[in-house]
């Protein structure tokens, strides 16, 4: 979700089922922005702000990880 203007471009923009501005995602869910060769952020310096506090190896993460190995298991 996009709580800040951080300068993501337009065209990386969606809108939820609640109206607010979302990172928009690719139809297997992936985030638009990700490079998936080189698995970076493309727009890495205009990340959204939720992206720059998502700590890596925080709880949260670890719980993001275990949901997309049992997605690609
Ligand atoms: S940090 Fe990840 S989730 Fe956030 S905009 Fe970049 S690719 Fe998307």
């Amino acid at each position: 979700m996009l709580l800040t203007d951080t300068g993501v471009p337009e065209r990386y923009i969606d809108t939820d089922e609640w109206g607010g501005d979302v990172m928009a995602r690719l139809d297997d869910g992936w985030c638009i922005a990700l490079d998936r060769d080189t698995m970076r952020c493309t727009i890495y310096e205009n990340r959204p702000w939720v992206c720059r506090i998502f700590e890596e190896g925080s709880p949260e993460c670890l719980e993001e990880r275990e949901q997309l190995a049992t997605i690609y298991r």
